[in-house]
C-alpha cells in the first residue's frame, strides 16, 4: 500500500516537473517573438531578435546603462549573444519587479549584470533559482568599490518619513544612480570588458580595442563638462524634482538644490520645501529648474510660480532610468543622452538672470 503510494507520488513529481519544463519552453518562444516584435531593426544584431540559438551565450542586464556598454564592448560580435535587457518598458527602474519570464532568463544566462542598489533587492532571491552553474554574476556597485557614494541630503531638501526613521536606525543608504557620473561609465566599460573576455576568449583583441574607442568618447564628453562648468555663469543646478544625480554633479563639483533626495518616493512637496526653492531661484538668478525624465514637473512649477523672476524654464535632464525598448530603436544610447544632458546643463548654468 505504502510502496504504491510512492508511486504515485513519484509519477506525479515526474508529471509536475514536464508540465513545468513544457511550460517554461513555451514561455521562451513567447518571449522571442515578443521580443521580435519590440526590439528588431538594428537591436535585432544583439540578439534579441534572433531565434533562440542554444549554442548563444546568454547576458542579461536589469538597465540600459550597463546593457548599451556591453553592447559597444561586443560591436559587431553582440551577434553572436543573446543580450537581453529587463527594463525595457519605459517604467521607472525603482518599480521594477521581474515577471516569471525573467526570471527563467536569469535563472538561465551566462552572465548577469545588475546595477546591486536598493532597488536591486530582488536579485538575491532571483539568482537563488540560477540553473547555469558556471553563471557570472556583477553587481556593479561592487565593482566600484569605494566609488560608491551614500545619499545625501542638502539644506531644503525634503526628507521622506521613511528616510527620517531609516536614519534613526543609523542605516547607510547607498545612492543607485552610479551610471550619471561619466567617469564610473569609464570605469565600468573597462571592467565589464575583462568580463566579457572571459565569456569569449577568441576577440579579447576586438573587444579592447572597442572598449578604447568609446571610452575615448566617454572621457572627451567628460572634459567638455568639466570645460562647461569652468566657463559657467553660475556653479549651482536646482532640481524641481527627485535627485539622481548625485555622482554626476560630485564629478564637477557643482552645488546643487533639490525637492528631494535620490529617488524618494515621495512627488507632493512641502510648501516649505517650495518656499526654500523659490527664494534660491531668486537668490541665484537661476533660470532653469531641472526636472527628471518623464516628470510631472508639478513641484517646478510651483517653484517657478512662487519665485519672483518672470521666465523661468522648467527643463529634463534625463537620468536613464526609465528607458524604453522603442526609445532604443529610436536610437538612444548612453553617449546620446549624457551630450544631450551637457546642452541642458549649458543652458541651466548660463542663461540666468
Ligand atoms: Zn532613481
Amino acid at each position: 500500500m505504502r510502496k504504491s503510494k510512492n508511486m504515485l507520488a513519484v509519477l506525479f513529481i515526474l508529471f509536475s516537473v514536464f508540465a513545468f519544463t513544457a511550460g517554461t519552453i513555451r514561455k521562451s518562444a513567447t518571449i522571442k517573438i515578443a521580443e521580435k516584435s519590440s526590439l528588431s531593426g538594428k537591436k535585432a544584431a544583439s540578439g534579441f531578435g534572433k531565434t533562440a540559438a542554444l549554442s548563444k551565450k546568454s547576458i542579461v542586464c536589469t538597465s540600459f546603462p550597463e546593457y548599451d556598454w556591453v553592447l559597444n564592448i561586443l560591436g559587431s560580435k553582440a551577434e553572436n549573444f543573446e543580450i537581453i535587457l529587463l527594463q525595457n518598458k519605459g517604467t521607472d527602474l525603482h518599480s521594477y519587479q521581474p515577471t516569471i519570464k525573467d526570471m527563467a532568463k536569469i535563472a538561465a544566462c551566462d552572465l548577469f549584470i545588475y546595477v546591486g542598489g536598493e532597488s536591486d533587492a530582488w536579485v538575491e532571491k532571483a539568482l537563488k533559482n540560477s540553473t547555469n552553474k558556471n553563471q557570472l554574476t556583477i553587481n556593479l556597485m561592487e565593482l566600484l568599490g569605494d566609488k560608491v557614494r551614500e545619499e545625501e541630503i542638502v539644506e531644503g531638501m525634503q526628507v521622506s518619513e521613511q528616510h527620517e526613521g531609516e536614519e534613526a536606525e543609523e542605516e547607510t543608504e547607498y545612492d543607485e544612480h552610479i551610471w550619471l557620473s561619466l567617469r564610473n561609465a569609464i570605469f565600468l566599460t573597462e571592467e565589464l570588458c575583462r568580463i566579457l573576455e572571459k565569456l569569449d576568449s577568441q576577440n579579447v583583441v576586438y573587444y579592447k580595442k572597442n572598449t578604447a574607442s568609446y571610452v575615448k568618447q566617454l572621457d572627451s564628453l567628460d572634459k567638455e563638462y568639466s570645460k562647461t562648468v569652468a566657463d559657467a555663469k553660475i556653479k549651482t543646478i536646482l532640481f524641481g524634482d527627485r535627485f539622481p544625480f548625485r555622482y554626476f554633479v560630485d564629478d564637477y563639483n557643482l552645488n546643487y538644490y533639490a525637492a528631494f533626495v535620490g529617488c524618494s518616493a515621495e512627488s507632493e512637496a512641502k510648501f516649505e520645501t517650495i518656499v526654500f526653492l523659490s527664494k534660491k531661484v531668486d537668490e541665484l538668478g537661476i533660470k532653469t529648474i531641472l526636472t527628471i525624465e518623464k516628470s510631472t514637473k508639478k513641484v517646478a512649477k510651483s517653484i517657478a510660480s512662487n519665485s519672483k523672476a518672470k521666465d523661468i524654464n522648467i527643463i529634463e535632464m534625463d537620468s536613464l532610468q526609465s528607458v524604453s525598448a522603442n526609445e532604443i530603436l529610436n536610437g538612444k544610447t548612453y553617449l546620446s543622452v549624457m551630450k544631450e544632458n551637457l546642452k541642458v546643463l549649458q543652458t541651466a548654468l548660463n542663461q540666468v538672470n
